[in-house]
């Protein structure tokens, strides 16, 4: 048996014969090493495969010498999981980018992994429907990459994840068998739940090559709200009077002082000085009853310390709000070369606690926080703004952040997942049991450990 790493490469070769499917030379490569996290790695080669039977092909033949793989869809990641470490191939999905099916009776649609998650949204617009996952980086970023990491929005406070949005996947699993999981019906309970299962493992138990995805009927209309306040505990306090009414707004997000400043000009958002912390609203439903709706969440977000709440009236307002967050990601990493970036999630309740404890940690250790987020699902995007000489405070700071979460009953990621930026800390979520479990479950469908290897556990972790 030839076991080199010429004769792996000329195998390769003999799989993708075609130009523009297989990259060899180190320069090529580089440029599909690296994510949203910074990180970056030099990939073996990097695969182009347009087929399930070619995934399976090339699966095979890393099992046969013992090479890793590490998937990828856009690299818009933020967690390095998509970094292809430990001389890794990467398996870019880039030409599986077809919407093979879409079924308005059945209000389903199929694709293959490499669509990006706006093809979809269009594809979908024109039959009346949508895919509820809805990243912020949705014009890029492709369904492998919005499976694999359970990806959300804004949108996921009414209308789910993707765990909740997709009824079935095809994959290949680490040992290179074809995998159909779930059905074509909203209804099934046959088996365990596979979809699920793959749906948020990062890569480390299969490649997904088609995802049935469930599709929503578009809203009639929707309302945008801009609420306003003095103190960043009255927003928490709002997001919290809110959630616990019967109107499920589509969209709540939450953006402290800071986060404001950033992009306040940009966006050319209007706002009274003393304004510390802002919440957009979309509220969506039938026409008739919009208004009622919106007037009712309106009462319930105007707690002590609101300055100003109303509805957005004209699509320009509208846009801008969305602008504005939309612009922080960016707009945070100028500032801040070196931020660290944690999606925390916490009880909805426990959001007031959760920032009065971010404040705390930011005075003790010197590092400014900017928080932003999904507050409707207690997502809370937490960036500590880092100087380059502040790196080891930072760790502290960051693994006091986490034990806050913990305490306050949350978790550690709501949807970048956890790739290498956080493995070292799952264990405090998790139980040794837990842990356990899931590491005999990747053994049982990646029995040589190829799949995206030492991400999502510290790698000090025995079973
Ligand atoms: C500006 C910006 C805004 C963002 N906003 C959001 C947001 O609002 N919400 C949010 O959740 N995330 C957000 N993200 C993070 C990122 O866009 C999402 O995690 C997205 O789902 C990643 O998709 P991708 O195609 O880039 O995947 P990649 O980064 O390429 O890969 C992500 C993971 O998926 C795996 N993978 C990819 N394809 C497959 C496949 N076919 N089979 C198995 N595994 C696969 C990879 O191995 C890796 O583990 C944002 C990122 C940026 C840069």
């Amino acid at each position: 048996m030839p076991t080199t790493a010429n004769d792996f490469l000329t195998a390769l070769k003999t799989l993708y014969p075609k130009d523009q499917s297989l990259l060899t030379e180190q320069a090529d490569c580089w440029a599909y090493g690296y994510d949203n996290s910074r990180r970056q790695a030099q990939a073996r080669a990097v695969v182009f495969p347009c087929s399930q039977q070619q995934v399976v092909d090339t699966v095979k033949l890393c099992n046969q010498y013992r090479v890793n793989i590490t998937a990828r869809g856009a690299g818009t990641g933020t967690t390095g999981a998509s970094v292809p470490i430990h001389n890794a191939i990467v398996l870019s999905t880039e030409k599986m980018d077809k919407i093979i099916n879409i079924d308005p009776d059945n209000r389903l649609m199929v694709v293959e992994p490499g669509v990006s998650n706006q093809a979809v949204q269009l594809a979908a617009a024109e039959h009346g429907f949508f895919w509820p996952p809805d990243p912020t980086s949705s014009s890029i970023c492709t369904i492998g990459g919005n499976l694999a990491y359970n990806s959300a929005g804004p949108r996921a406070v009414k209308y789910g994840t993707p765990r909740e949005n997709t009824l079935g996947l095809s994959c290949v699993t680490g040992a290179g068998e074809s995998l159909k999981t779930g059905a074509y019906t909203t209804k099934s309970v046959v088996g365990y739940d596979l979809t699920r299962l793959i749906i948020g493992s990062e890569g480390t138990l299969a490649i997904i090559t088609q995802a049935t995805l469930k599709l929503t009927p578009l809203a009639e209309a929707k309302h945008t709200i801009q609420a306003i306040y003095s103190s960043v505990e009255s927003a928490a306090k709002a997001v919290a009077n809110i959630m616990a009414q019967s109107i499920t707004p589509c969209a709540l997000e939450f953006m402290d002082a800071t986060a404001i400043a950033l992009v306040k000009d940009k966006a050319q958002l209007e706002l009274p000085d003393n304004a510390q912390a802002l919440l957009m609203i979309e509220v969506d439903g039938e026409q008739f009853g919009i208004e009622k709706m919106s007037q009712e969440v309106i009462r319930s977000a105007s707690v002590a310390g609101v300055i100003d709440v109303q509805l957005a009236t004209t699509k320009q307002q509208i846009k801008q709000l969305w602008q504005a967050r939309k612009a922080l990601s960016p707009s945070l990493r100028k500032m801040a070369p070196k931020k660290i970036n944690e999606d925390v999630v916490v009880p909805v309740s426990e959001i007031p606690a959760l920032i009065h404890g971010l404040q705390r940690l930011s005075t003790e250790y010197q590092i400014p926080i900017v928080n932003f987020g999904h507050a409707g699902n207690g997502n809370i995007h937490v960036n500590l703004l880092v100087q380059a000489e502040q790196l080891e405070n930072a760790k502290e700071c960051l693994s006091q952040v986490f034990a806050l979460v913990i305490r306050l009953n949350g978790s550690l990621s709501g949807e970048h997942g956890i790739g290498l930026e956080k493995r070292d800390y799952i264990g405090l979520e998790l139980d040794s049991v837990a842990i356990s479990l899931m590491k005999k479950i990747k053994q049982q469908f990646d029995p040589l450990n190829l799949l995206n290897p030492d991400k999502v556990f510290p790698v000090n972790i025995e079973t």
